[in-house]
Order: structure tokens, then sequence, then C-alpha cells
């Protein structure tokens, strides 16, 4: 080193031992701050900063500063627990509102990755009344951003929308805060109406991710592109999309994305009856040694491989396939399910503290009231009455909100949004016990499935909504055609399902065939557009295919798969030739 160099080192380590605390602790401040900005850019040296500030000769507004990043860098070594209690710790000693929004903002994300809901809803309540009372927080959009990421996480994507929508809006929002609403954006608008996104969206979400330089983040946005030209029938594009992503995504080697962008190469492939390359790519999937932890890729896999199998007319396989996709669908329906129910009971024991608390106030009030009263010798019979009636009143209103509440709850997890009749799982839920039945009683029971006929040529000409519109007259026609006995529900997409019990096997062909007619006839010029609606039905009966559940669906599935295979618009029952 050169003595020019020396000396003023020398001076600096000379001063900093001269220096007087005040002049410390302003130094801190300034050391704090510049630790904080380069917290995302350069963490690991940042937090050896951090580590070698000397807490002690902080101020107590900085020690708290010192101990939000401290708490922040602990993420990083992965035991979030500790760190929601370091965060917890803060938040019973912090005065300043702004550690406030950044400590509950950072928590409410690690509450959501614990699952811990109730604690995570109470947090967000509080960040949200403390956002309102800071308006000129510069950490708002921060904020703002985990609550979107946290409604992206618990499948709200319209409040997710909403508040990244709120941080593109904002114009001190940063780099990177910009690039996570953005994303946020994009998944959670693909999630609900995917014809209206455009790709200037995506281009949009890449520029912002670009300047912030969140490549992981730039892979999910190029995936979540590949669903939309998928959609779009754009085959190709997507194609050359995943060439490029797979590259980038190489180079992190994070097993979630890889196994996605696979799973994708082999979806794309076999649209464009690319089969061998599809093979190649879903078992490329299959072979991570923790596909497991990823179900949602592997029953796309599964559903893959049994079209490959199909084509190949090797139905043997192609059924092995089919009931191996129908068990994990099944498992990931039920931790889906379970899931949501823990969600929405956190949501109402939220709601019902809140209900309670408020009730507590109105008891206080009223007992407040009624002392004044006495003190003022003001013992009329008549107040004290309408005073309990009142209490009586307010009581037997919040009892029966918390009970319409839990109604709702029900109908809302029992019901399909679009078409109002049964979903899945509740559908499944009851053909299981309608199954128990009819076994005890040695009845036969009818599985039918319908799925509508080319119905993406109908999104794609005439639109989502006109789609929608579809459906709802599908479900209406089926409900119509049906006794009121059969159990009638909505699989997913554009498939149906019927269970009732049968004289014999022939009923349920019977019905399906009526029910397939009636759909055919269905006037779509009511849409505004004239159009062809049919179905191919499938049917499957506990006379040759058993009581249990699975199987059921499986003959009823092989026997849509022959409707579709000899034309569409017909109906066909399992026999066990299909199968063999
Ligand atoms: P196939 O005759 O082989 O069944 O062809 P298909 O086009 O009906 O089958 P495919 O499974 O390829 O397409 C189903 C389409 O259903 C794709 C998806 O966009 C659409 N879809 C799924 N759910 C909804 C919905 O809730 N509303 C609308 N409008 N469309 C939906
Ligand atoms: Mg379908
Ligand atoms: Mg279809």
């Amino acid at each position: 080193m050169q003595r020019s160099t020396l000396l003023p080192l020398f001076l600096v380590m000379l001063l900093s031992t001269w220096a007087i605390s005040g002049f410390c602790q302003a130094n801190y401040a300034f050391e704090l701050s510049e630790i904080d900005q380069a917290r995302l850019s350069s963490p690991v040296e940042s937090r050896a900063r951090l580590a070698a500030i000397p807490v002690n000769a902080l101020s107590s507004e900085q020690r708290e500063y010192y101990q939000y990043l401290d708490a922040y860098f602990l993420t990083f070594d992965g035991d979030l627990d500790a760190v929601i209690a370091r965060y917890n710790v803060l938040l019973e000693v912090t005065q300043s509102a702004d550690i406030r929004i950044r400590t509950l903002g950072s928590m409410i994300n690690l509450l959501g990755a614990k699952k811990q809901w109730q604690e995570g809803f109470h947090r967000v309540e509080e960040l949200l009344a403390l956002l309102q009372e800071n308006p000129e927080s510069n950490y708002r959009p921060g904020a703002f951003v985990s609550l979107a990421l946290l409604y992206r996480q618990i499948n709200q994507p319209e409040t997710a929308l909403h508040f990244s929508e709120r941080v593109l809006s904002m114009p001190d929002a940063d780099a990177h805060n910009r690039c996570l609403a953005a994303s946020v954006k994009i998944s959670a608008s693909t999630q609900l109406t995917l014809d209206s996104v455009s790709l200037s969206e995506f281009t949009d979400a890449e520029t912002l991710c670009n300047d912030a330089k969140l490549d992981y983040e730039l892979i999910n946005i190029e995936v979540w592109k590949v669903n939309w030209l998928k959609q779009q029938n754009r085959f190709q594009e997507a194609l050359n999309v995943l060439q490029l992503t797979l590259s980038q995504a190489e180079k992190f080697r994070q097993d979630s994305q890889l196994i996605e962008i696979y799973n994708q190469f082999a979806t794309v492939h076999v649209a464009l009856k690319q089969y061998d390359e599809a093979q190649r790519y879903a078992e490329m999937a299959l072979a991570f040694g923790n596909i497991d932890s990823f179900i949602g890729a592997k029953i796309s896999m599964y559903g893959v491989l049994r079209q490959l199998a199909e084509v190949k007319k090797d139905f043997e396989q192609a059924y092995y396939y089919l009931n191996e996709k129908l068990a994990l669908e099944k498992a990931m329906f039920e931790t889906k399910l379970a899931n949501e129910m823990a969600i929405q009971k956190a949501w109402f024991e939220v709601d019902a503290k809140q209900s309670q608390i408020e009730l507590l106030d109105k008891q206080n009030d009223l007992l407040k009231t009624e002392s004044q009263l006495t003190t003022e010798q003001l013992e009329n019979s008549l107040l004290a009455l309408s005073l309990v009636s009142l209490l009586l009143a307010t009581l037997l209103f919040w009892s029966f909100r918390s009970r319409k509440v839990q109604e709702k709850l029900r109908y809302f997890a029992h019901t399909d949004g679009l078409t109002k009749i049964a979903n899945r799982g509740f559908f499944t839920e009851s053909v299981e016990s309608l199954l128990s039945q009819a076994q005890k009683q040695n009845n036969a029971l009818s599985l039918i499935l319908l799925d509508l006929d080319h119905f993406k040529n109908i999104n794609d000409s005439f639109g989502h909504q006109v789609g929608d519109w579809a459906l709802i007259q599908v479900a209406k026609t089926i409900s119509d055609v049906v006794s009121e006995s059969a159990i009638v529900g909505r699989l997913g997409g554009e498939e149906f399902g019927i269970a009732l019990i049968v004289q014999d096997s022939s009923v349920g062909m019977r019905i399906a065939e009526e029910c397939r007619h009636a759909i055919e006839n269905i006037d779509t010029s009511q849409s505004g557009y004239n159009f062809k609606l049919t179905v191919s039905a499938g049917v499957g009966c506990s006379s040759h295919a058993g009581y249990k559940l699975d199987n059921l669906y499986a003959a009823a599935d092989l026997a849509l798969y022959q409707s579709k295979h000899y034309g569409r618009n017909r109906v066909y029952e399992y026999s066990a030739s299909m199968s063999s």
C-alpha cells in the first residue's frame, strides 16, 4: 500500500476513536440505512456489516432499526419460527410506525409460509389499520406487496390484484417492489380472466423485473406467459419462450421451476403432436427425486403419459396412468380442501373475535350508562328494562350474525360459483355416501360423466363469457333432466357428473342419452351467437365396476374416452372389454 493511501486511513481510525458518542450514533444511523439499502443486492455482506455494529452504542430508535434488520437477515437461515418470535418482540416494544409497518409486512408472509392463518389474519388487520393511519409512510409499497403475496397464496386473486395495482400506481415504489407487484398482477389476472390479459402486460412485468434484477421472478412470469400462449393455441411461440426460460432456469437449479418448465414442455409438445419429445420431458420431470412435493406437476405428467398411451392404443397403460392420476388428484383435492377450510376457519375466528370485542365494548358502554344512571338516582324501571332488552337484542344479533356466517361458509364450500350446482369436493363426498348406502341395500349405482365437445372452440370464437353462459345452461339442463334424488355436480372446467341409484345399468344409459339430447337442443341463440353445443358422455355402473368410487370413476371415464374417440356427441357405457 502506498503512503498516500495510508494517511487518510490512519486519520479515519484516529477520528473514530476520538469521536464522541453523539457523533457515533449519527454515523450508525447512516450505516444502518446503508445496510438496509444494500440488503437485497448483497445480503451476505450487509449482514456482516450489521453484525459489526455494537448494539450498546445505539440509541433506542436505532436499536429497533437494528433489531428489524437483524431479524430480516435471520430469515435466510430458514428457521422461520425464530424470526417470527423476534418480530413479535419487536412489535411489543416499538413505537415507530415505520418499523411496525415493515415488521408486520415481513411477518404476514412468514406466517403465511407457516400456514399460521389466524395469527396471520390478525396481523393483516393490524397492518391495514396502520397503513390507513400513516398515509405518508415510505414503506407502504413494500407492505402492499406483502399483502398481495399473501392474498395470492390464499387463493384470493381479486384482492391480490387490487393490492398489486396499488403498488404499481405509487410513484415512490422502488424497482424491487414494482417487479413483485407486476408478477402478482400477472399471475392473479391470468388466474381470473385469461382471455383479457394482453401480451403487453407480460412485457411490462418483464421490464420491471429486469430493472430490479430479480431473475427468479422473471422465470415465474415466463411460465405464466407460456400458460397464456397455450390458452391462445400459440404453441410454437410457447415453445420458443420455454427454450429461453429453460436456459435461464438452469442457472438457478431450483427444482420447482425446472419441474414446472419440463411439465410445460411436455404439454406443449403433446399439443403439437410431437409425442416423443413430450414423453422425454414428462420422464425428465418425473425423474426428480422430490417430484412428490410438486403434486400438480405430477398429475399433469400422468395426464400426458395417459394421452401418449392412448395415441399408441395401449389402453392398459392408459388405464394405469388414469388410475394413478385420479388417486393423486383425490389426494391433492383433499389437501387443498383442508387448507381452504383452515383458511376460512381462521377468517371466521378473526371475524368472531372482532364481533366479540365489539360486543364487549357495547356491554361496557351499557354498564357505564347504567352506573351513571344509578349515581344520579334515576331508578326508572322502564329505562332499565329497555337497557336490558337492548343488550339482549345486541346479543341476539351477534349470535345470528355468526350463524349466518357459518351457513354462508358451508354454502361456499359445497357449491360451484358459476353454475351453482355441487362442486367437485361436495359431489365426491355425496357420491361416496350414496355408494356405501347402495352397497348396504344391494342397489346399483350409475355414474355418468359428461364433457362438453370442443368447448375450447366456443371460448376461442365467442369469448369466455359465452363459454360461461353455456356452462350455466348445461348445468340447468342436466338438473332439469334428472330426478330430485340424483346427485349432479361440476367436476372441473367443462366436465359434469351425475350419480343415481338405478334398477339396472340400462337406466344410466337412458338418462345420459336424455341429457345428451337435451343439451344438443339448447337454444344457443339466447347468448347472442349461434353455435353447436354438444356433449360426450361415459356411463359406469356399480354392477360392472363395483362400489369403489375410484374404479367407478375410471370406468365411466374410459367410456367417455370412447365417446370422444368415436366422434363425440354420443354416449358409451363401460364394459369389461374396454379395460383389457
Ligand atoms: P374435447 O371435445 O376433446 O373435450 O375438447 P375441449 O375443447 O372441450 O377440451 P379441452 O379440455 O381442451 O378444453 C376445455 C376448455 O374449457 C379449456 C378451458 O379454457 C375451458 N374452460 C374451463 N373452465 C372454464 C370456465 O369456467 N369457463 C369457460 N368459459 N371456459 C372454461
Ligand atoms: Mg375436458
Ligand atoms: Mg371438452
